[in-house]
Formats: C-alpha cells, structure tokens, sequence
C-alpha cells in the first residue's frame, strides 16, 4: 500500500536553488540553462559566501541546492557545501550529471551532503544518451553506484518529454538496482534550449495522467519515494501560486534572483544581488504576474507554454495547470 499526497506550499520552509556556475561538460538537448539571462561566470568562493549569508537567518529552515551548469566543475565546491552545512543549513543537495569532477566524493563526506542528486533520462544508453549526449549513461551509473557505495544519499531526476515517456516505464527495475533512496520525475519546460526550437517536446494532458503516476506507484513499490509534479489541477482543487505561497528562490551567477522557474528565460527576477545584498526589484516583475487569477490557472504557463491548455466549446478551461512546483509524493507506507 503507497501514500499519495500532494506536497502544500508553505512559507515554513525555504528552498535556495543556488547556480554556482552555468559551465557544463554537457550538451543535453533539453538545457534549461540561458547563458545570456544567466551569466557565464564562475562565482568565486568569497562571492558565493556573501550570497549565502544573505539567507543566514533562514539557514535553519532551508533546503539548499547547489546547481550548474554542472556544479562539481567548480574547483571549490567542497568548501562551498561545508560554509552552508556550517550555517546550519536544514539540507544540502548536489545536482549532477554524475561526471562528479575534482573528485567531489573524496572531498566530502555523507555527513556534510544530505543528497547526491544525479540527472537520468532513460533506462539505457539509446534513450538517454540521445537526449543528454554519447555515453553519458554509463558515466552517470558509475558516479550513482560510487555514492552509493560510499554511504551518500541519493537521488535521480528524470525529465519527461516527448521523447522519454514511454522508456519511463523501465525504470523501476533500474532504480532498485542501483540503491537510490528517492525518484524526481520532472515535466520538460519550454526554457532554454526547449524554447528556442519548433520541436514540442511537451508531453499531453492525457499522456501523462496515463504514465506518471501509474510508474510513480510502480517505483514507491520497491520502497523508494517519488516525487513528480501535480502539472494539471482536477476541477474540485484550489489553485494556488508558489510566488505568493512558497519561499522558493534561483540564484543565478550574473545576480539574478527569481521566485519562479518558469519566469527564467525573462528579465522579470523579482530580486538582483547588488553589491551582494539582496534587493527587490522595481515593477515590472514576475511578482506582478503572480496575482494574476486566471481560469487556466498559472498565468506564467499561459504566456510562455499555452500549448498545454485545452479548451471546453464553451470556451472554458478543460483542467487548469498547476503551479509547477506543486507536487505529488508517493511513498510505501511503513
Ligand atoms: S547536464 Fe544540466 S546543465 Fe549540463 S547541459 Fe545537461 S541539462 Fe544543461
Ligand atoms: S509556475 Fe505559475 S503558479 Fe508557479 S510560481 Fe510561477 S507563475 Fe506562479
């Protein structure tokens, strides 16, 4: 027997995405990362310690992830994770393709780093490697199966698009073998690489009520915890904006600071570090966009991803789109 529930927005926690640096190994065809509304810098260690202690007093209720590009091409990576694990921090997440430069494993230890996070999208190397590049799959394994064996937790993510979907339902067998403790499924955005071409990579309503949370349940079987987003609102749930509801910040290395994913391709951050303080931003911004109530439900992916929409003949909504950091978690009941 699983437990389903939805995870509600709450100001309690805080949840820091922190992009160290936009530098990648890869090349993934679905690259969410906008080296010209980001930056191409690498912070430096100095400059990253500043930012953090902007989020001093939050420490204790915070999440924090440090994020690329790849993050472990960062020489100073380890010093990082031990200044936010020192500030107290509630977790600290590493997201990775699993190339895990500078011999991060060696650096630090399963004390220091809540989760090893390692970015998948296939069951084997035809499905992912046409996504994320040749033989990456193997690379990635080995990194998973080293962290594994060295006692850290870890994590897989793996982003649903046009051209996953169907292998999503052979990962269970793989998920077990490897000995991870929790399963992220995301949904492709159009941001990035996505935006800038005509191939629509997003998957449909049905598609993915059909799939998702069917393998979500398959993979909590075998007693590992699945995340993956709500994405579409039946007609009885209430609507709700992480921009108003959450405390979710994405620091990028040119000083932008954004409450939503979906904003990132645009210069609407509602915050900017300047001169390493964090400052709010004079309208207009994403945080304008957040009151917006509309029957579609986020306005942000109305704008930017209408193609998810669907229409009644009446001209109404057929679902409304979720906020796309609402989510559903699965887990075996214990
Ligand atoms: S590993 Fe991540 S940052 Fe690097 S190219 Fe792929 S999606 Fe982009
Ligand atoms: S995705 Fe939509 S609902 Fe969520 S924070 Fe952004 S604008 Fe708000």
């Amino acid at each position: 027997m699983n437990i389903r529930e939805t995870v509600s927005f709450s100001k309690d926690a805080c949840n820091i995405f922190f992009h160290i640096l936009t530098r990648c190994n890869l090349h993934c065809r679905h690259c969410y990362i906008n080296p010209q509304q980001h930056g191409s810098q690498t912070l430096s260690p100095a400059q990253i310690e500043k930012w953090l202690d902007a989020f001093s007093a939050k420490a204790p209720r915070s999440n924090i992830i440090f994020l690329g590009g790849e993050p472990t091409l960062h020489p100073d990576l380890a010093a990082v994770i031990r200044r936010a694990k020192k500030m107290g921090m509630r977790s600290v997440t590493v997201d990775s393709n699993g190339y895990l430069f500078h011999d991060i494993l060696e650096k630090v230890g399963p004390e220091e780093v809540d989760f090893f996070s390692f970015s998948l999208d296939g069951p084997d190397p035809a499905t992912n490697d046409q996504i994320r590049g040749k033989g990456v799959f193997d690379t990635c394994l080995s990194g998973i199966r080293k962290a594994v064996a060295k006692g850290f937790g870890t994590s897989l993510i793996y982003t649903v698009s046009k051209s996953n979907i169907r292998e999503l339902e052979r990962m269970p067998p793989l998920l077990a073998d490897l000995g991870i403790e929790r399963f992220f499924i995301q949904v492709i955005g159009i941001r990035g690489k996505s935006a800038g071409t005509d191939d629509t990579l997003q998957v449909s309503h049905d598609r993915w009520q059909a799939v998702v949370p069917e393998v979500a349940d398959r993979v909590a079987d075998t007693g590992i915890t699945v995340t993956y987003p709500k994405v579409f609102l039946e007609a009885h749930e209430v609507f709700e904006c992480a921009g108003l509801c959450a405390d979710n910040y994405f620091i990028f290395p040119n000083g932008r600071v954004y409450r939503c994913p979906l904003c990132e391709d645009f210069p609407i951050h509602a915050l900017n570090f300047e001169e390493n303080l964090l400052r709010e931003r004079p309208p207009l911004t994403e945080k304008n966009f957040f009151h917006l109530n509309i029957p579609e439900g986020c306005v942000m992916n109305k704008l930017i991803q209408p193609g998810n929409l669907s229409y009644l003949q009446d001209g109404s909504p057929a679902y409304k789109v979720a906020c796309c950091m609402l989510k559903e978690e699965v887990r075996k009941e214990r």
